[in-house]
């Protein structure tokens, strides 16, 4: 009799175990919620290669599965390249037309946006900056700068041009100043979500330690616009000073890379920098996580990212040349250079 009832009880309960696994699987198959981590912007984070005591070391990829793009400057200036393996305008003077581009974009009635960070010491670039963008950035165009700070005060009053605005943004001041600059990635991607997508249409983020000594215009604009670093235009990509930690998320193999970006001037169409600056920030953030601060700090991130999300536009050196580099016969023009700081006291 007690068998039979135990036999009862263990039966109904497999019953119900198996009513139960069937409900659980149509209520599943009904939700509207699926937990596939899709939305993750970030896909780079995932993958990182443990590599375990004992094993070979990182083996990449054969040079002739990722053709690099020939020097950009070869030793003679007719070689200059124009165009990247992706089909990317290389943008130097003499490859475009300002009378024709002036004609396409002015119509349009575009607003160009344009971040810089003065934190600290850095203050004292803005005044040079804004009087030089005034001349030479985007003339004849609504400009809106957004400048962030975390001391309004020490921000000079420049006069603008008609069209032409300022905006001061108060942010916390009084960390490092690595902390600073790789901190620009998250500050300027809440920026547009909260208020520049409704605002402008391109967005630039460039370096305040800098200053524009010629026409920067519409030429520039693009989805996703990137510069090559003076220091690399002419450099084999494995002299580039990619992070080569595979612990960090900005990890580039010696047989990546197209050309060596520099984190002082990027820019876009706003969504477009919204992904981008977003998807910069999680990585810096995993990064932070697993205790590294990549070799170039949020450059190191932006390098990273180009390779995997490529630029729709590149700008040649004269995007952003350096004031401590003798300028070459090949580069016709500067347009927007780095001055030559004292860093050490701006840092200190
Ligand atoms: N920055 C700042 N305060 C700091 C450090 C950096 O405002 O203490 C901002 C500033 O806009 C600067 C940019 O971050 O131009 C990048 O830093 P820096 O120009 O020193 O880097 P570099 O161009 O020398 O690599
Ligand atoms: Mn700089």
């Amino acid at each position: 009799m007690h068998r039979k009832r135990l036999a009862l009880s263990l039966g109904l309960c497999l019953l119900a175990g198996a009513s139960l696994w069937v409900l659980w699987v149509s209520v599943e198959t009904w939700l509207p919620v699926s937990y596939i981590p899709y939305y993750l912007p970030c896909p780079e984070i995932f993958n990182m290669k443990l590599q375990y005591k004992g094993q070979k070391p990182f083996q990449p990829v054969a040079q002739s599965q990722y053709p690099q793009p020939k020097l950009l400057l070869e030793h003679s200036p007719t070689e200059l390249l124009t165009l990247t393996p992706w089909l990317a305008p290389i943008v130097s003077e003499g490859t475009f037309n300002p009378e024709l581009l002036q004609h396409i974009y002015q119509p349009l009635n575009l607003t160009i946006g344009v971040t810089v960070f003065a934190v600290g010491k850095y203050t004292c670039f803005v005044q040079h900056f804004l009087e030089s963008a005034e001349k030479f950035f985007m003339r004849g165009y609504r400009v809106y700068y957004y400048i962030f700070t975390h001391d309004p005060a020490a921000i000079p009053r420049v006069s603008l041009g008609p069209g032409r605005l300022l905006s001061i943004i108060p942010i916390q001041g009084n960390s490092h100043w690595e902390e600073i600059s790789v901190r620009r990635m998250e500050t300027i991607s809440r920026h547009i979500a909260r208020r520049a997508h409704r605002e402008v249409d391109y967005l630039f983020c460039l370096d305040v330690d800098m200053v524009f000594r010629n026409p920067w215009g519409p030429e520039t604009l693009g989805d996703l616009v990137a510069a090559i670093h003076p220091g690399y235009y002419a450099v084999p990509r494995q002299q580039f000073p990619y992070e080569r930690r595979p612990l960090s998320t900005a990890f580039v193999a010696d047989s990546e890379g197209d050309f060596y970006y520099g984190g002082a001037v990027f820019g876009g169409q706003v969504a477009r920098v919204y992904e981008f600056t977003r998807g910069c920030h999680m990585a810096i953030l995993a990064d932070k996580a697993n205790g590294i601060m990549a070799a170039w700090q949020e450059e190191s991130h932006l390098n990273r990212r180009f390779i995997s999300h490529k630029p729709s536009k590149v700008l040649s050196p004269e995007y952003l040349w350096d004031d401590r580099k003798p300028q070459p016969p090949s580069l016709k023009l500067i347009r927007l250079s780095t001055l030559d700081k004292d860093t050490s006291w701006l840092r200190s």
